[in-house]
């Protein structure tokens, strides 16, 4: 297991995590609350919401975004388009970015790394370009880095993200069918050359099959630890 040194990393499931710094800074990626049937029942988040990360457009990754900016007064960060788009719907303090770019905030470092998937924003019947979809890489001052990979397929460039951030933490989705399953996903793993990987995306609706006993099956001899966490259960 990487030192976290101080850093609290929280699977609220899905796709959903929370992550509070030594310095005491809050981040929470992909809110999916309200309709998220993984959503730990007893967890309420917390009242200080620095940064909400949104990886892309789908409901399964936003769904709550604006609520959630606009009761904490947080800041939005993503792609341009659906910084935009948040923007529109009333979000007050967004930063809107693109592909290799990165944003200091307090004692983070936060980077913006591909993924492969889609993006577009379902709006009243309507569906909204919301951009690329994206990948999160969290460098934290006198902490660890974490990468957030978004919902994407494996692709080989995840080693530019190992020889670029090094990654020491992983948070990879497994659930296969819209995602990478447990084989790719053990293969990114291995090209990110994170110590721990963190599964999310998996068990949220039937068709999100992957589980982590097939993950670490996967990555057997290979050093590299799966570390599956029950939704509301913390990384130290
Ligand atoms: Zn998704």
């Amino acid at each position: 297991m990487a030192d976290l040194k101080g850093t609290v990393v929280t699977w609220l499931g899905h796709a959903t995590v929370h992550i509070a710094t030594a310095k005491g800074t809050s981040i929470l990626i992909d809110p999916f609350i309200e309709q998220n049937p993984k959503f730990p029942k007893n967890y309420k988040l917390p009242e200080k919401i620095d940064l909400i990360l949104a990886t892309h457009g789908h409901g399964d990754h936003i769904a709550d975004l604006v609520s959630v900016a606009t009761t904490h007064h947080s800041t939005v960060v993503g792609m341009v388009e659906l910084t935009g788009w948040a923007q529109s719907k009333g979000v007050k303090n967004a930063v809107g970015m693109n592909l290799g770019g990165s944003w200091k905030y307090e004692d983070l470092t936060i980077s913006i790394v591909e993924a492969r998937h889609s993006s577009g924003i379902e709006d009243g019947g309507k569906m909204i370009y919301g951009g690329e979809p994206i990948g999160f890489v969290i460098s934290i001052q006198d902490g660890p880095v974490l990468y957030h990979a978004g919902d994407t397929s494996v692709f080989l460039d995840m080693q530019l993200i190992r020889d670029l951030y090094h990654p020491e933490v992983a948070m990879l989705p497994i659930g296969d069918h819209y995602t990478m399953g447990p084989k790719a996903a053990a293969l990114a793993a291995k090209y990110l050359e994170a110590g721990t990987i963190l599964p999310i995306h998996y068990g949220t609706f039937p068709v999100l099959t992957g589980t982590p006993a097939e993950l670490a099956g996967f990555l057997e001899g290979s050093g590299i630890e799966v570390k599956a966490l029950t939704p509301g259960e913390s990384l130290r």
